[in-house]
């Protein structure tokens, strides 16, 4: 079998130890019943993988788009330079409220603070934040040597918030915890539920949702947020893109959770429902289909007509205004494939929409995904912990007596379980077409052979791979910043992301990568034979 083949032929590389490894992380679909794929374990020393650190997924996905908290690194400059405005989270506040979006705040800790600790000059770093900014509350994250020296952030944490009377969060995530970004979103969920979630008392209105796992890169959030509210729905908070810490604080308030990235929220939505019984439903605004399929999904879950008749009125505008657009995409993009490698959700959700494109999704990846992400949360009871995810605390929720209540009977929810992923979540093998790759914490010498055996005409992956995609013929599109792009998401969305890659991939500039005179010779000329000479 040539799919078969292929992989064999990357894996003959390595040597014995690192096969046995890698050959566990790739699956090919159809070729068993199980697909059963290992995943969340250890990085290979030296592979070049494209993962980051427990610091990245804390900060840097899940706390750091909260736009009225000061977050500060505490560590050396690097941690707090590297993830200054790299990640396009965007966030605009009204008149009178605080964005510290664009600040980058750090102890910037030096040999000394290595040598004696750094708690004195953390302790001076709040206090100076708290007074030059005034902010709702303030985040402390661990970087790498914190862990290492000892630095007790937690107390500094406590005594700052009875001091200036502001929550001040500490986390303790240390870049070598877990095996990549993974960890550090199970840390913030952690937090966050424990401290933050169930502690304000906002008035909510008629159809309540939170969106997690919506860090409106590009502005998706936005995107998303227009096409509810012209619905009608109320959106008591958004976990985390453009989000707040105010409104988190009422986030138990909401009547239904909505999960469009299952990997770095589904701690909380698991947690919100056991403590105040809201269940939450997965959803997948990227792509028209699944758009229209996760409204109608919503307006079923709250089962009122008004809101039903809406819904498909929505949909039936927002599809007239894209209709010419999409006509013209789909053109440009028939018959071509795609290979996808992005952290721990895109890779699932984009297929959808290359489908409708007409492209093809040949392999796809994760970067920290979790089995449950690749084959479902059925899974989840059959996954071995190993020592590094023991590492990573497990909070515990009980049902909180005064605020527990429940939207819908437990059997309508048990009869809508049937119809739609209502605390559900299947993964990404199962959509996946037969004989299609996917691969997890692919190294660059894997996305160098992928793509020069399967010769993609598009490679949606990250910053680090663009380039060298790109130098070898192939369009890659990153699927994480968006290339600067984006919204992508929603109905408007789809059409921004139809037209960049239309572009991209239809370019001119890829038919001058070979110089013309490797393709025909530039000089011409004859041997004459010179006769007579004197
Ligand atoms: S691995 Fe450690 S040093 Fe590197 S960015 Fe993460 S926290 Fe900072």
């Amino acid at each position: 079998m040539i799919k078969l083949k292929n992989i064999q032929k990357i894996l003959e590389e390595y040597p014995p130890k690192v096969k046995k490894n890698r050959e566990k992380h790739m699956v090919v679909k159809g070729l068993d019943e199980k697909h059963e794929i290992e995943a969340n374990t250890r990085t290979i020393p030296g592979i070049i993988t494209n993962r980051g650190c427990c610091f990245a997924g804390c900060k840097g996905v899940v706390l750091g788009p909260l736009r009225d908290v000061v977050h500060i690194v505490h560590g050396p400059v690097g941690c707090s330079y590297y993830t200054w405005g790299t990640r396009r989270h965007k966030g605009r506040s009204e008149a009178g409220e605080d964005n510290f979006l664009s600040y980058c705040f750090t102890t910037d800790m030096q040999e000394s603070d290595i040598v004696f600790g750094g708690e004195k000059k953390l302790r001076e770093a709040v206090k100076e934040a708290y007074e030059l900014f005034k902010p709702e509350a303030i985040t402390i994250s661990a970087t790498c040597p914190v862990g290492l020296i000892g630095d007790d952030i937690h107390a500094v944490a406590r005594d700052a918030q009875n001091e200036f009377g502001i929550q001040v969060l500490a986390f303790d995530c240390e870049g070598y915890k877990g095996v990549s970004q993974s960890a550090g979103h199970h840390i913030a969920n952690n937090v966050l539920m424990r401290d933050v979630i169930g502690t304000g008392d906002a008035e909510t209105g008629k159809y309540s949702i939170n969106i997690l796992g919506e860090y409106n890169i590009g502005g998706d959030g936005w995107e998303i947020s227009r096409i509810l509210s012209k619905i009608g729905y109320h959106i008591v908070s958004i976990m985390t893109g453009d989000g707040t810490y105010k409104e988190l604080k009422s986030a138990h308030k909401a009547d239904l959770n909505l999960v469009q990235c299952h990997r770095s929220i589904n701690y909380i939505a698991e947690m919100i429902e056991v403590k105040y019984g809201t269940p939450w439903l997965k959803v997948n605004f990227i792509g028209i289909e699944s758009t229209i399929k996760t409204l109608r999904h919503m307006a079923k879950y709250f089962g009122d007509q008004v809101l039903i008749d809406r819904t498909e009125v929505v949909i039936t505008e927002e599809l007239a205004s894209i209709e010419e657009s999409l006509k013209i995409y789909k053109k440009m993009c028939a018959g071509k494939t795609a290979l996808l490698f992005v952290g721990g959700s895109r890779a699932h959700h984009y297929q959808g929409l290359l489908r409708e494109l007409g492209i093809e999704t040949v392999m796809a990846g994760y970067e920290f995904g979790h089995r449950d992400d690749y084959e479902g949360r059925d899974v989840i009871p059959y996954i071995k912990m190993d020592a590094d995810s023991r590492n990573i605390p497990e909070l515990q929720v009980t049902k909180d007596e005064k605020n527990y209540r429940l939207y819908l009977s437990p059997e309508k929810i048990e009869a809508l379980k049937k119809e739609m992923p209502l605390s559900r979540y299947d993964g990404m093998i199962k959509e996946m077409k037969g004989g299609s790759y996917i691969i997890d914490d692919l190294n660059h010498f894997e996305t160098e052979e992928l793509l020069k055996k399967l010769k993609p005409s598009l490679f949606c992956s990250g910053i680090k791979d663009k380039f060298v995609a790109q130098k070898m013929g192939i369009f890659s599109k990153q699927l994480h910043s968006y290339d600067y792009s984006g919204p992508y998401a929603g109905f408007k969305g789809a059409i921004v992301f139809a037209k960049d890659i239309s572009m991209g991939m239809n370019t001119p500039t890829w038919s001058f990568i070979t110089p013309p005179w490797k393709k025909i010779p530039m000089l011409e000329g004859k041997i004459v034979k010179e006769v007579g000479a004197c």
